[in-house]
């Protein structure tokens, strides 16, 4: 079988416009065995990087994609390495990045960040023009529970080798948190995932909920008031804190339907009464469009520190959104 596979999309992303997804490790090969992993259970798990394909190959299909959406007139915002596994296992990844660099088309890697404490990586990883940095857990055993890491990895690396990569990279850091029920959601943990974040100061901390069937079977996404203390928690240390549940509309696009509005802010961050009631004045609208929504039950009122907010109701068995990620 050729490797024409390893290319997929564009797929559209909220985070990253039109990405271009590259496949460059078999399935599944990956240092980690997330309770939530959406393509399922780790079949080989590794930490040893190896040379699955050749790099002038995946830099060779790749082009032959690009140059196809480009006749097509398709646009590629992003060429995204997020494979069914851990894309930094691959030997040849900082060879695959510069061999697609002159394309001129912006480069991102989504890596679980558990190799990040090897020298080499980071200055492979550096090459890229976005990298985004799975931080599920910063406490040892909640650590192991979500993540299901090798037995020889060690977290306290991984969080050191985070924090380098972030004094030497120039390009846009983001994070990605996962939210599990009963795993990870509790307000101690979120705090110190938080103080983490503070240091890291990444452009953008997202916090995610899976949104397809994860690996197993009884693995619940945190519920909506969870999700909405950990963005009040992650926003009182971080700049930009985002949601990614699923739910890819443009939110910074006002179309002027106040619904419309209303549910794509609301799918990224929470809204506080007072923001929810200026847009309904602003719209010539009155507080039923919102008794509409939470009857519908598309928006959820939540309490949190005696305040009121809005937010997105989770999506429960989103099979067919399209999200960026592959396993992460
Ligand atoms: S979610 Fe990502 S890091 Fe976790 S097991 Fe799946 S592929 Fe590996």
């Amino acid at each position: 079988m050729g490797i024409e596979h390893i290319v997929y999309g564009p797929v559209p992303s909220r985070r990253l416009g039109y990405s271009l997804g590259i496949n460059n490790i078999p399935p599944k090969k990956c240092s980690y065995s997330c309770v939530y992993c959406q393509v399922g259970n780790t079949l080989d798990m590794r930490v040893e990087r190896a040379n699955f394909y050749k790099a002038e190959d995946v830099a060779q299909v790749v082009k032959e994609r690009v140059r196809q959406l480009e006749e097509r007139g398709e646009p590629i915002d992003y060429l995204t390495f997020v494979p069914d596994g851990e894309p930094t296992l691959d030997t040849n990844l900082g060879r695959e990045i510069g061999l697609l660099k002159p394309l001129g088309i912006k480069i991102a890697v989504i890596t679980n960040a558990s190799l990040i404490w090897c020298e080499d990586i980071r200055h492979e990883l550096r090459k890229a023009d976005l990298v985004s940095l799975k931080v599920d857990a910063v406490s040892r055993e909640v650590w192991r529970k979500i993540n299901r890491p090798q037995e020889s990895l060690k977290l306290e690396a991984i969080l050191e080798g985070m924090l380098k990569f972030a004094s030497i990279f120039r390009g846009e850091l983001v994070t990605e948190t996962m939210l599990i029920q009963g795993v990870n959601d509790s307000s101690g943990e979120i705090e110190k995932i938080a103080s983490f974040l503070a240091e890291l100061r990444p452009n953008t901390a997202y916090l995610a909920v899976p949104t397809r069937p994860p690996a197993k079977k009884t693995v619940a996404a945190a519920s909506e008031p969870v999700v909405n203390m950990a963005h009040q928690i992650f926003s009182q240390r971080l700049s930009s804190v985002e949601y990614l549940i699923g739910y890819e509309g443009n939110a910074f696009a006002f179309t002027g339907r106040v619904e419309d509005d209303l549910l794509s802010i609301t799918s990224v961050h929470p809204m506080r009464e007072e923001a929810v009631i200026a847009l309904l004045r602003k719209a010539g609208r009155d507080w039923g469009v919102i008794e509409k929504l939470v009857r519908e039950g598309s928006l959820i009122e939540l309490a949190y520190q005696g305040r009121k907010f809005y937010m997105r109701k989770l999506p429960r068995d989103n099979r067919n959104s399209q999200t960026l990620e592959a396993g992460d």
